[in-house]
């Protein structure tokens, strides 16, 4: 388990990103800790971002700051099921 700073972004840059406000502290089954970005503050203990599909925003609950996961950018989720192939033009 290892210590993972979170990227500091400004509220302009959430996107239609969802929010996840992980309060003082979330904790997971099992991965690494994540640190904000902006205070320092250890946002989230043994998470496993890598099973996440979306890339989305976190925010702090000590400072109230954004952050976003290196790890998760540029993710998105995947296609309801039932829209299999896209049809070809
Ligand atoms: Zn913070």
């Amino acid at each position: 388990m290892s210590e993972i700073m979170l990227t500091p972004i400004s509220p302009r840059d959430i996107g239609d990103r969802p929010l996840f406000n992980t309060g003082l502290s979330a904790v997971g089954r099992g991965g690494e800790d994540y640190v904000c970005g902006h205070c320092g503050h250890v946002m989230m203990q043994d998470f496993g971002l890598s099973r996440l599909e979306t890339d989305i925003v976190f925010v702090c609950g000590s400072c109230g700051g954004h952050n976003v996961s290196e790890e998760l950018k540029g993710r998105v989720p995947p296609p309801p099921a039932g829209e299999g192939t896209p049809p070809s033009v």
